[in-house]
């Protein structure tokens, strides 16, 4: 079944203190959104992907793609949220891919097994596939400075992406979703009754968010090195 990604890469990357968008932030020299790009090109399972860009960087982050891939990525205009940036990029794309992955490009080093572990899911007929990581910490409900309870942690799974999906949920999925905001795709497909399934993700595959994130990133790829 053909595949596409859409790379949300929109971001402003405010919150990791940074000069520029954060899919251009560098992490041992390339940006982000390269990781996370070749990560899904080294899964070997996705056809092509569209990125979605900050509307005054397109050229910046074009130029910083390697010309082996043009023809496989291409550059488009995000939204001003990560949802409006994902919609966009699913109808930048033809009908022709059955099967669309969504991915951050702040996941940027999402292992390539994790793609494929999406991808197998959804082949075998899953209409929607998360990747997830069970929660290691203690979760408290807390209002006013108080706690409410404590939430049993056997049932919280952390999310990851890639999230993978049957093109057709997607669509009807962002159709639906109209001005209300979701902070993933899967949370727009369960808003219209949609099943979806989990598959492991990879401590690896955390969103780099704050400073201490690309530190834990660049000893990440250097124990890869190794
Ligand atoms: O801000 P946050 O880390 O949750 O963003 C997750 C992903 O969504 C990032 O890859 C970011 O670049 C992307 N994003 C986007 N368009 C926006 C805001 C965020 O593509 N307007």
């Amino acid at each position: 079944m053909s595949t596409a990604a859409i790379v949300p890469a929109a971001g402003s990357g405010v919150r990791l203190g940074a000069d520029r968008p954060k899919a251009l932030v560098s992490l041992a020299g390339e940006p982000l959104v390269v990781h996370a790009l070749r990560a899904l090109r080294d899964s070997a399972v996705v056809d092509r992907v569209v990125i979605a860009a900050p509307p005054d960087r397109l050229d910046e982050l074009t130029a910083t793609l390697p010309a082996a891939w043009s023809g496989w990525a291409t550059v488009i205009a995000g939204g001003a949220v990560r949802q409006a940036s994902v919609a966009a990029g699913l109808e930048s794309m033809s009908g022709d891919h059955e099967l669309v992955l969504v991915h951050d490009a702040a996941r940027a080093l999402v292992p390539p097994a994790v793609v494929i572990r999406v991808v197998d899911a959804l082949r075998a007929g899953a209409p929607a596939v998360i990747p997830v990581v069970p929660v290691s910490d203690t979760v408290k409900r807390v209002r006013d400075g108080r706690v409410l309870e404590t939430v049993d942690r056997a049932s919280l799974y952390a999310v990851q992406t890639p999230q993978g999906f049957r093109r057709d949920v997607l669509a009807e999925a962002h159709a639906n979703a109209m001005e209300t905001a979701a902070t993933d795709d899967a949370g727009l497909v369960e808003r219209i009754g949609g099943e979806v399934c989990v598959v492991d993700g990879d401590a690896e595959a955390f969103k780099i968010t704050a400073p201490l994130d690309l530190a834990l990133a660049e000893a990440v790829l250097r124990s890869r090195r190794v």
